[in-house]
């Protein structure tokens, strides 16, 4: 069977919308708010399930109200949360998030039970891991736990995809384990230095990952698409450049994580990478036409129809 694992955090998310982004010290006024299921590696997990895929969840949330209400919704949405973890002191971690009338976003997390998913939790998947086709990976979790991830997948033959958000600089370790890394721009200029603002720029911040180790970059740029380059040691890397599906945006939160989650569904069920890309962008697009992290998820049905 297909399996994909997905390593990361959960978050609740309290959003405000407002009418537009506060500076600092300042106090906007008029907003909503709403809580919501987040985190990286739940949105990401949710838009997989939601995407078609057989999803397994390795996370560690609080004894508490949005830990029981996370674990909830992940069940819910069809997830395996055998392996997720109950840490018995740590708070849930929790998201501030700011979204504004034109859909774009501020956020500040406390990250909580998120720093104690530890090495010997993905000792304790070992099992899962082992048996996976696809393994999703992000940042927002200790990136020791992160790289034990990677090294048990990578061990068993299983595609790794590192999503490096939030911006952080990684060991030089962990890049040979990647097969696939999926920065944004702003995740990309911290990692290599480069600040992508076309194809050519793209292409050398590309290269600078495939020297590291990584065989896949995907750098994705917003509503501008996907800059994709496969690196092969016998020739040189094969590039070219997606552009988004134009939509009307009204909250772009958590376009990454359905784009991650949904390409990572895509990969488990045998899509070659460019058809991956282009229904991960689909969903994606699909995301910023309606509020929310996870609510915002597109159904496989959905996607379907959109690429129809
Ligand atoms: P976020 O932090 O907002 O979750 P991100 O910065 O990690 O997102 P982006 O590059 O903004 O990731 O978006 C990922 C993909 O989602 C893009 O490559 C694109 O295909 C799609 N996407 C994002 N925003 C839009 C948009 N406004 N219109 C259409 N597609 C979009």
């Amino acid at each position: 069977m297909s399996r994909l694992v997905v390593v990361g955090s959960s978050n609740t998310d309290m959003v405000i919308q407002v009418p537009h982004l506060p500076g600092p010290g300042e106090t906007v006024l008029g907003g909503r708010f709403t809580t919501a299921q987040g985190g990286k590696g739940g949105n990401q997990a949710v838009a997989a399930a939601r995407a078609g895929g057989d999803v397994s969840l390795v996370a560690c949330v609080g004894n508490d109200t949005f830990g029981e209400q996370a674990l909830a919704g992940f069940a819910a949405s069809g997830i395996n949360t055998g392996y997720c973890v109950v840490d018995p002191q740590a708070p849930s971690g929790v998201a501030q998030i700011v979204v504004d009338a034109h859909g774009e976003n501020s956020i500040a997390v406390a990250p909580g039970a998120n720093a104690c998913l530890l090495s010997r939790h993905i000792d304790a998947a070992g099992r899962l891991l082992e048996k996976a086709t696809v393994v999703l990976l992000q940042l927002e979790t200790p990136v020791t736990t992160v790289l034990a991830a990677a090294r048990l997948a990578a061990g068993a033959d299983a595609v790794v995809i590192l999503n490096p958000a939030p911006a952080q600089l990684l060991p030089d370790e962990l890049y040979p384990l990647i097969n696939v890394i999926t920065p944004n721009e702003t995740e990309t200029r911290l990692l290599t230095g480069i600040q992508v603002c076309d194809d050519a720029s793209a292409a050398t911040a590309a290269d600078w990952l495939h020297l590291r180790g990584v065989d896949t970059v995907l750098i994705t740029r917003g509503a501008l698409g996907v800059f994709s380059s496969q690196h092969s040691s016998s020739a040189e890397p094969v590039r070219s450049a997606r552009a988004g599906f134009k939509v009307e945006a009204v909250d772009t939160t958590a376009a990454g994580d359905v784009f991650n989650g949904c390409l990572a569904a895509a990969l488990t069920e045998g899509q070659d990478l460019q058809q991956a890309i282009r229904f991960a962008q689909a969903a994606a697009a699909l995301s910023v036409t309606t509020p929310g992290a996870q609510a915002s998820a597109p159904s496989r049905t959905a996607i379907d129809d959109f690429l129809a």
